[in-house]
């Protein structure tokens, strides 16, 4: 998450306000697509903290909303966690209406990176529909590519810390001491739907709901295909690069 935005108003709905982003000289509305376990939420963080974008991440909202206590869920706040933490997607409606809640951060004057959503090809359409009505554009829709024995690999050693929210793996990027964050000395966790189960129905889902989106925006000119292959920096380098001769988009 960038160090300069809240997010406010993403997490607790569309009029509660942000602390202000400080923009890079040029805005990005991006759409990031990607497999689970492909880096993508890596990718979010690095985009908004070096561009000034609000990422905009519809699983965080679903993760924020299973800290609420059952009393402050509505209905289908609840059905969605149960879906989510059996690796299923949330309903179209739900999420739409989650978004469409929060339009006004489509706004956001530093740009923004949209991080999980849209994941069908029906809420790409209420997507186009939620920029007409904001006159908002976008510039490009980054798809983060990897083969899937590299992704269940990736996915099945990720631990997060449940306090400060830092990502690991236990190969890769593995904390100090087994087990313990850093950063705020909590026991690290697996997330739910990063478990064996429900990794595979992710992965069903993602083939089947999410790929078709790809030719969707490969159909509007707006997909940038990026290797998700090595260390975080490098497929940011990659990405702007890609980024950089895109054409700016024509509504803001
Ligand atoms: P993510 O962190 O983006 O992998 O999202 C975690 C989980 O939240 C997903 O596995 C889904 O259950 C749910 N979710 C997040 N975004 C969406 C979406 N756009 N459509 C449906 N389900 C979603």
């Amino acid at each position: 998450m960038s160090s300069d935005t809240s997010r406010a108003t993403w997490f607790k709905g569309g009029t509660e306000p942000c602390r202000p982003v400080s923009p890079s000289t040029r805005r990005f509305n991006l759409i990031l697509l990607g497999a689970p376990g492909v880096g993508k939420g890596t990718q979010a963080a690095l985009l908004s903290e070096r561009l000034g974008a609000c990422q905009l991440s519809t699983g965080d909202l679903f993760r924020a909303a299973r800290t609420l206590p059952a009393c402050d869920r509505t209905p289908a706040v609840t059905t969605a966690i149960e879906a989510m933490q059996r690796g299923e997607l949330v309903s179209d409606d739900t999420v739409i209406a989650l978004v469409r809640e929060r339009s006004v951060c489509l706004r956001c004057h530093g740009g923004f990176l949209l991080d999980g959503f849209p994941r069908t090809v029906a809420q790409a359409r209420a997507l186009d529909d939620i920029l007409a009505g904001e006159g908002v554009g976008l510039d490009a829709v980054v798809s983060y590519e990897l083969p899937i024995e590299d992704v269940v690999r990736r996915i099945g050693g990720r631990r997060v810390c449940p306090g400060c929210k830092a990502v690991y793996h236990v190969e890769a990027q593995p904390p100090v001491v087994a087990g313990i964050c850093n950063g705020c000395g909590q026991v690290l966790e697996q997330r739910s739907d990063d478990r064996p189960g429900a990794v595979r129905v992710r992965m069903e889902a993602y083939a089947r709901s999410t790929m078709p989106l790809t030719d969707y925006y490969a159909a509007r000119g707006l997909l940038v295909r990026v290797p998700a292959d090595g260390e975080p920096d490098a497929i940011y380098d990659r990405t702007m690069d890609a980024l950089v001769r895109m054409p700016v988009s024509v509504r803001r």
